[in-house]
């Protein structure tokens, strides 16, 4: 992509502007009801997602868990915009995404849905900066560039701005990847066992990382892990089985 200039941004909002406006009562981040979603063909065909109902409120932090296979990634496409379920609704941000079509989809979860994966999914013929200042600039940001250098000096990689994802470790590959996903200040941010590829402290590190980038700019943040510990640090618990939602457990205990 030729002739990159770096521009400094017009006035910007500030990072609470968003929440200052009192007048209408927020909708809960994400909403889903009577969602099924069957994949695979003839025989092969699974029924993966069973009349999921869920709630998540502005702000709050819900560990996804339950067995291998349960669902949970299948939930977090659907929940993300990725995955269509063959019946129900899905309210993200206030927005029915269901009636969205494939394009303004596409520009929707640009703006308002960050997406981390265990295996860090980084374009590999892109710098660091550039894998976080291209889906900026896609997004509309003026100031692509910029605010990508601001993104990952914050998740503490300003010198390695110019590195290819190979060049780099598994744990900075992954902070790269948060730093995209936090960089347009999402609605929702969700994470699909975002440490499963990483040592416990390099782990524990980017956990430290994404609740920190959530708490600055209040991102409800859905959160897919086998990890005990990591599940605890958040708001609340959503267990899967088979394809549903378990009834709610008393809050932060998981068996
Ligand atoms: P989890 O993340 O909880 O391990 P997944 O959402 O990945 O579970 O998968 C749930 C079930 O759906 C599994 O049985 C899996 O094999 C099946 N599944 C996932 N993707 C597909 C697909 N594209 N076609 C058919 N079955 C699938
Ligand atoms: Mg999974």
């Amino acid at each position: 992509m030729p002739n990159r200039r770096r521009i400094e941004a017009a006035p910007r909002r500030g990072p609470n502007s968003r929440m200052n406006d009192l007048s209408v009562k927020p909708a809960p981040a994400v909403t889903l009801f009577g969602v099924n979603l069957s994949l695979g063909r003839g025989a092969a065909r699974v029924h993966i997602l069973k009349d999921i109902a869920l709630n998540i409120g502005r702000g709050e932090a819900v560990g996804l868990v339950g067995p291998s296979g349960s669902g949970k990634s299948t939930l977090l496409m659907v929940m993300a915009g990725l995955e269509r379920p063959d019946t129900g609704t899905v309210l993200v941000a206030g927005q029915d995404i269901g009636r969205l079509d494939e394009d303004a989809l596409a520009r929707f979860r640009g703006r308002q849905v960050g997406i981390v994966f265990q295996s860090f999914h980084l374009i590999p013929t892109m710098t660091a900066l550039e894998n976080v200042a291209v889906p900026l600039e896609l997004a509309g940001a003026a100031d692509a560039f910029a605010r990508a250098e601001r993104e990952l000096a914050g998740v503490g990689l300003g010198e390695r701005l110019a590195h290819y994802p190979a060049q780099l470790s598994g744990g900075e590959q992954q902070r790269v990847a948060l730093a995209r996903a936090l960089a347009p200040h999402p609605a929702i941010l969700v994470a699909d066992e975002p440490t499963g590829n990483l040592d416990e402290a390099t782990g524990s590190e980017i956990v430290d990382l994404m609740f920190a980038g959530r708490a600055a700019r209040n991102t409800t943040l859905i959160l897919v892990t086998h990890d005990a510990n990591l599940a605890a640090r958040c708001d609340r618990v959503v267990r899967m089985r088979s394809g549903r939602v378990e009834p709610a457990a008393p809050a932060k205990v998981i068996a």
